[in-house]
């Protein structure tokens, strides 16, 4: 080995962005050049090598960006507790492929503790690892987000910012408060996604309940078409999975409580 060409490698490489080669070259040649690779298949090892692990690199980095709710995953939610969710169906719509590619969107209902941050979190995090890129947010910070950058003049380009997500997870949509101003935001950004953009929302109220959310009930109309539009609807009307585990603990004998875990 060319003692200059090693002292010049780590430069090139850092200005290069090549940082997995960057740091296994010495490791991978040292074999190469004891077993007499061919050229061509140490190229090809290297590039293999930053490639599998750039892709890593990129769902890690939007693993952060996606804000989800840590230990919520799909494996660890009990469908039983759900009937009319189909685990099947979720596993589908985890792949991502057909709904996120047309923009339509996933509307889940439910009473407080039904699931449905859990299940909208875990879809997210598989999503994620499938390669697309998703925001989790609370739609009253979100809301209050897009207030601020309408203040500042900057709405569009604050809404374009979030084109970025495949999916746009709006948890608790039914939380934002009547306030002619700020739903208005939310209304823009419903209407900006339509048929392009994905945007999965949770709420306790059924839509006939939304003209608490909306400013005037044609608002309300219009918000309410585009989302269902080209949607599907997880109505999860069950009782809280907390409460359901809490009555489970005090049905059981002392001594089996104590070994529970309290979740
Ligand atoms: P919601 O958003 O509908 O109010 P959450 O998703 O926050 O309900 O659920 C409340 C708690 O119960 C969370 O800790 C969640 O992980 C858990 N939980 C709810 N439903 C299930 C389920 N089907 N399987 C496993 N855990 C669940
Ligand atoms: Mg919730």
């Amino acid at each position: 080995m060319s003692a200059a060409d090693a002292a010049r490698l780590p430069s090139l490489l850092t200005a290069l962005r090549l940082p997995t080669i960057k740091r296994l070259w010495p490791g991978i040649t040292e074999q190469s050049d004891k077993e007499g690779w061919p050229a061509t298949r140490l190229l090809a090892t290297l590039a293999e090598l930053e490639l599998a692990d750039r892709s890593q690199r990129r769902i890690a980095r939007h693993m952060e960006q996606a804000r989800l709710p840590a230990g919520k995953r799909l494996d660890g939610f009990d469908f039983a507790a759900v009937p009319m969710v189909s685990r099947a169906h979720v596993q589908a719509l985890a792949t991502g492929d057909r709904w996120l590619a047309s923009g339509q969107n996933l509307l889940m209902f439910g009473p407080p503790g039904s699931g449905k941050t859990h299940l909208a979190a875990a879809l997210g995090r598989e999503l994620i690892e499938q390669g697309y890129r998703v925001l989790f947010t609370r739609t009253t910070d979100l809301v209050q987000r897009l207030q601020t950058a309408r203040q500042e003049l900057n709405l569009p380009g604050a809404l374009e910012k979030l084109d970025k997500f495949d999916l746009l997870i709006l948890d608790d949509l039914s939380y934002v408060e009547k306030d002619q101003a700020e739903t208005s935001v939310l209304f823009e950004l419903i209407s900006t996604r339509y048929e392009r953009r994905s945007l999965l929302v949770t709420a306790n109220q059924p839509f006939g309940q939304w003209d608490r959310i909306f400013p005037d009930p044609s608002m309300t109309v219009a918000a309410i078409d585009r989302l269902v539009h080209h949607a599907v609807i997880f109505e999860m009307n069950v009782e809280s999975y907390r409460r359901r585990g809490a009555a489970a603990r005090v049905a059981k004998p002392a001594e089996e409580v104590e070994s529970d875990t309290v979740k």
